[in-house]
Parts: structure tokens; sequence; C-alpha cells
């Protein structure tokens, strides 16, 4: 969330630095100015001495900036500022420039804006403040590796079976062990999140195993809180580990608002906050709800009761915003819940030997991958739709677009924001129209 105003505060920043030159504070944080937490198992393979975590506390001064040299490298970073709200704290490093300062009201969330994962390890930070404070700051140390599960990824698996993961040992390698301990549950909802991470780092193992960390020695949780992770290059990692006490799917994780049961959480890599989920990762996103919910006999659209939960029905695929206050999985992500519920429920259609919708009241005949979009978006007809050509026209009814309808069905169009109707035609005439948006930032 924070990231959506570093353009604007970089320039604050840099303005700042520039005055402030000789008010630069140098000092060096020695390993006996910080008191260490850390697993018992602790295990690094590139360097035998770090530390996968440390925790310190500092007070800063209005209008100094901070340069702090780390004994070792660290690869991301929880920031608490302690003090009243109003206060801006940045952070630099060789490779990022970070802002907190957002205030968090929900204590439970998964990933607040105060954790970030640098792009390139650091050793050394500036901090500078916008008022007298003082700060908890949290670093993360996972050593880079290199990924040694050699992944094919199949798009589409024959029927709904279970797509491939990155395997917690392999994504895990290097990090201190999950501790024991693991409650079997009967899921009947998957709840999606995000990450609310940089959309432009592309490091996805170093992001799962810096999430990992942040979820075991900051929050102290037993293991990762999800199930299973998602990249937006579309790898599915595996999530909390089961420890040999069932399958991964049904493991009750850290994830719900305090309402673990009966859920499998699942988390989308990156902030959908503006940015709309890629295509690749909504296939994946796809696929694994499709082998979890024909596996458990439940239906994409339908509701009912979270067992541990007060609420009324909630959808078998629900977001994390439907339990509590939080902004995840994100609006873009939000929007596209009708979409995803539809597209997943024609592949348990298909995998269940059913030929049309089962719910022949709702009379969509095309599912639109992503919408919002930027213009290129996917759209899966129902089958013996024979589709031969598209139209889009915009609010006012004019036709912007007219094309063969693509075999792959993917559709790159060039249209500034705003909605759409997309309608698609065989030889008899228009056959359905669904309503689109286009995003452009
Ligand atoms: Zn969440």
């Amino acid at each position: 969330m924070f990231r959506g105003i570093n353009i604007v505060l970089f320039a604050l920043w840099y303005i700042n630095t520039s005055f402030l030159v000789t008010n630069h504070v140098s000092f060096s944080l020695n390993k006996t100015d910080l008191s260490f937490k850390q697993s018992d198992s602790f295990n690094t393979i590139t360097d035998p001495v770090s530390q996968h975590y440390t925790v310190s506390e500092q007070s800063l001064e209005k209008d100094k900036t901070y340069h702090i040299g780390l004994n070792q490298d660290y690869s991301a970073i929880k920031l608490t500022i302690k003090d009243t709200a109003n206060i801006l704290v940045y952070v630099t490093t060789d490779s990022d420039t970070l802002c907190f300062g957002e205030e968090v009201k929900d204590k439970n969330i998964d990933i607040p804006p105060s954790f970030a994962v640098f792009l390139k390890h650091t050793s050394f930070l500036n901090i500078s403040s916008s008022k007298n404070t003082s700060i908890k700051l949290e670093l993360f140390y996972a050593p880079q590796i290199e990924n040694k599960q050699t992944l094919h990824l199949k798009k589409k698996k024959d029927g709904c079976a279970k797509p491939n993961t990155i395997s917690q040992n392999n994504w895990r390698s290097g990090l201190p062990l999950p501790t024991p301990g693991r409650n079997k549950t009967n899921v009947t909802h998957c709840i999606i999140h995000h990450s609310a991470g940089n959309n432009n780092d592309t490091n996805y193992l170093n992001i799962v195993r810096n999430i990992y960390l942040f979820h075991t020695q900051s929050n102290g949780w037993d293991d990762i809180g999800y199930n299973f992770l998602i990249a937006p290059n579309g790898t599915i990692f595996s999530g909390r580990d089961p420890l040999g006490v069932d399958e991964e799917d049904n493991i009750q994780g850290a994830h719900y608002c305090g309402k673990n049961g009966s859920t499998m959480g699942i988390c989308l890599l990156g902030n959908y906050n503006l940015t709309s989920p890629s295509l690749s990762i909504l296939e994946s996103l796809n696929a694994l709800l499709s082998w979890k919910l024909y596996k458990e006999n439940l239906s994409a659209l339908d509701f009912f009761p979270h067992p541990n939960s007060t609420s009324d029905n909630l959808g078998v695929i629900a977001m994390h915003q439907d339990g509590c206050a939080t902004q995840c999985p994100g609006d873009s992500a939000v929007l596209l819940l009708d979409s995803l519920k539809l597209a997943v429920e024609t592949e348990l259609n298909k995998c269940r030997g059913n030929v049309s919708i089962a719910n022949p009241a709702i009379k969509f005949k095309q599912i639109i991958y992503p919408n919002p979009s930027t213009g290129r978006f996917y759209v899966m007809i129902e089958d013996g739709a024979q589709a031969r050509k598209f139209i889009i026209k915009n609010q006012l009814g004019e036709k912007v677009s007219e094309a063969l309808f693509p075999k792959n069905g993917l559709i790159n169009v060039d249209l500034v924001s705003g909605y759409y109707f997309l309608e698609l035609w065989n030889s008899d005439g228009i056959i359905s129209t669904k309503k689109i948006l286009i995003y452009k930032e």
C-alpha cells in the first residue's frame, strides 16, 4: 500500500537529504546492540554466522539522516513507528526507497504495510524521520538459493488434477525449520489474499522465503500462514508444511481473521489494489481451486456459513476482507471474484462430465480474464458457442473495435480507460454481451 505513494515521497526524500548533509549521523549496529530471536534449528547455507532475524529499537531525531551499517546482509525489513500518527519514516538502500508510517488498525493482518522485501540484499540502511520518534526495527535474512526443483508448470492439467507446486523443502532451504504442531481441518472455504508487495519484484522465491521469515520470526507463528502462494508468472508454492499430519491443503493455516478453521489460504504475490492480477496468476489460481473444490465436492458458486464465524453465508471462494476489516486481497482482485467463480465452476463441470454450466439461472456464456484489464484479456466461451468475431462498444453504444475472434481467446485492444461492452458473434448474430473495464495507470 505504501508503495503507491513512494513516487511522491521519493521526491521529498531527495530534497530533504540534499539540505541535511551537515546533520548526518553515522553509526554501526553491532551484535551487542541487537537482541536476537532465532530458531534452534538455525541453519544457513551461505554464511554460518548470519542471523535470520534481528530486532532493535532506535530513537530518531527529526531532520537527521541515520546511516546504519549492518554487520551482515539483510533481505527484508519491518519498521514499526512507536509514537503517534502523522510520522513518516524513510528508509533507503542501494536498491530500495521505502516510506513507512501508514497506520495499521488490524493487528491480525497477514502482511502489514510496515513489512517490505528488499529488491536486493543490503548491509546498510539510511533512515530519516519527519518528526522526533522512536522505531522498532526488525530485519530478516533469507540467503539467496537456486531453485533446485525442476518445474514443469502445465497450464492445464488433465481434469482437476493437483497442479505442480514448489515444495516446502525446496523453497525453505537454508532457513529455520517450522515449529511442529499441526491441526487438520476439513476445508469448506478457500480464502484469497495478496502479499501487498512490490509488483516490480520478480524474485518470487526470495519473496516467499522472506514472508516465511516474517510470519515465523516476527509474528511468532509456527510456519508460513498460507496453504499456497502463487507468483505472477503462475508458479505455485506449497505453503504451510503439513509435517506428515495430513495433506497440505487440509492443514489449518494462519491468515483469516483468527477464524482459520475450515479454510485453505491462498496468497497472490503482489499488490492488487490498483493492478489486476496477471493471466498466469489467474490460470494457476483457477487450477488450484478447481482441484481443491473437485476433491471436496464443493461448488464454486456456493455460499454457506463459516463454522467458526458468527457471520452469514460465506462464499466457498472468498476474500480475506470478507472476514474482517482489511484491503486484502486488493480492489482489482476483488473485482474479479465473480469471473473467477464462473471459470472454476466451468472447470469443475468439465471434470464432472457435465456439458453445460450447472446453474442455468446464470446466463453468462463468456468468462473474461482479467476484468478489469489493460486491454489484454482472455475470453473463455461456453462449449458450442462457436464465436466468429468480437465487437467492443463504448458506453454510448458506438463500435470502437471489431475483429475475428482469436482461436486462443486472447484479445488485445488499445482503448482508453473506461467501461465497454464486449459482444461475441457467430454466424447467427450476437451470442453474448459482457461489460468489461479497461484500466490503464
Ligand atoms: Zn490477507
